[in-house]
């Protein structure tokens, strides 16, 4: 554990100046590269329960858990050695294997909305099914989303996108045609009377809307009393469909996600994350009706050379098995709940405005006194005090997520003592803000 505020990464500098040579930004992904908190980006070397290790030798306390999927903690042994079994099988068949109807099982038992399920590799991918899947059912072209919330890069999602396109400062991206953005209308979260107007603007032409049930990429924040109720209603009204991408809260918030914790079911849900336990898995499911639209079955198109892979499927098993254990969310919500209200009582304690809070293993806290409702609320929050906070934070041995507008999470394999020296470290900083 680091105690000092001189935190050595020369072999993580040295990593990523060659990397930025070989990669665009030196990463695969742009929310790495830490352009929002700025300085460099830390390179790992290898992860176990709630502690990463970067390759100078520094162990840090994890509460990005590879952007969600690390439920269990990093390399749980079950799930370890259920992949070595499953290694010796083979790493992909092409084909159908049982594994997919165990994982599907799980899903649809858990999920309330979920008859029937297609497996894919990420969350974008589900996304950009679920809408394909969305229009050819309504005979519909347009969406509704809402500001501030991802639902992967396709070309439909990015405008208005959240975390990593704000964080860029890039409003829409540079490649999307206008005559696919044009199809994507936005409201702000939390707003029904803005849906409504879209709908009455917009009459038989939107095929449904999609949200993040509690948004995730644009830091934390839940859903108004009503606001499920009210979406569910205006869909209905109008012959569309709702869809959650619970891709960030599938099995994080509740098991059956935020449907299940929130009493409302939509007609198609997203996910990801979770279910792969650190592999990369995506799935979309919903109403039998919808989803035997799908081919081979039905006629919308959709497929993937490695989708329903064994390994993936095989971790993703594991992890819900492990998720089904009593006092499995009890625990992670006790833990969150003690570090989500240490942070902000900290914050008042050495005279910062600061508003947030968490539900079961996902948090956020932002630099504004709030109350935020939407992305435009969340906008408000000091993302140079955020940038300090995460340097601070980084050379006490906590690695938080390096963009106030994502949340952060929280494994079973994070304990007191975890939470204790976190908050410590935060109070540290804080003093020094
Ligand atoms: C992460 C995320 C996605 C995209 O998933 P990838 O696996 O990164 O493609 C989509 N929707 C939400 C809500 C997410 O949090």
């Amino acid at each position: 554990m680091i105690s000092t505020t001189n935190l050595k990464t020369t072999k993580s500098e040295e990593i990523f100046a060659a990397a930025q040579q070989l990669m665009p930004g030196g990463v695969s992904s742009p929310v790495r590269a830490f352009k929002s908190v700025g300085g460099q980006p830390i390179v790992f070397d290898r992860v176990k329960g709630a502690y990463i290790w970067d390759v100078d030798g520094n162990q840090y306390i994890d509460y990005v858990g590879s952007w969600g999927p690390a439920i269990c903690g990093h390399t749980h042994p079950e799930v370890i050695s259920a992949l070595h079994e499953a290694l010796e099988k083979g790493t992909s068949f092409g084909a159908p294997s049982v594994l997919e109807n165990v994982l599907a099982e799980m899903v649809i038992d858990a999920v309330p909305s979920i008859e029937m399920v297609r497996f894919v590799n990420s969350g974008t991918e589900a996304c950009m099914s679920v809408l394909r899947l969305m229009r050819a059912f309504t005979g519909r072209d347009k969406i509704i989303k809402f500001e501030g919330c991802y639902h992967g890069h396709a070309d439909m999602f990015l405008v208005k996108a959240g975390s990593g396109v704000a964080t860029l400062g890039l409003p829409d991206s540079p490649g999307v045609p206008s005559s696919t953005a044009v199809n994507t209308l936005t409201a702000p979260y939390n707003d029904l009377e803005a849906v409504k107007a879209l709908f009455a603007e917009n009459p038989d032409q939107i095929a449904g809307v999609i949200l993040e049930p509690v948004v995730g990429n644009s830091g934390f924040i839940r859903p108004d009393g009503g606001f499920f109720e009210g979406l569910r209603e205006i869909t209905q009204e109008n012959g569309a469909l709702l869809v959650f991408d619970e891709v960030m809260t599938g099995f994080r918030i509740a098991y059956g996600g935020a449907q299940e914790k929130f009493g409302v079911t939509p007609d198609l849900t997203t996910l990801g994350k979770v279910i792969g336990g650190g592999l990369p898995v995506g799935a979309y499911g919903g109403r039998r009706d919808i989803m035997s639209m799908i081919a081979p079955a039905g006629s919308v198109y959709q497929a993937g050379t490695l989708s329903g892979n064994p390994l993936a499927m095989t971790a993703g098993i594991k992890t819900l098995e492990l998720l089904q254990k009593p006092g499995t969310y009890e625990y992670l919500d006790k833990i969150t709940k003690k570090l989500a209200d240490g942070l902000l009582q900290i914050a008042k304690e050495t005279g910062h405005a600061a508003c947030g809070g968490q539900i079961s293993g996902m948090f956020g806290m932002f630099f504004t006194a709030g109350p935020v409702h939407n992305y435009e609320d969340a906008k408000k929050s000091d993302a140079s005090k955020f940038s300090r906070f995460h340097r601070g934070m980084l050379e006490r041995g906590v690695y938080l997520a390096p963009s106030q507008f994502e949340a952060g999470f929280t494994s079973l394999a994070h304990t007191d003592e975890d939470i204790d020296r976190t908050l410590a470290a935060a109070r540290e900083v804080m003093s020094q803000l």
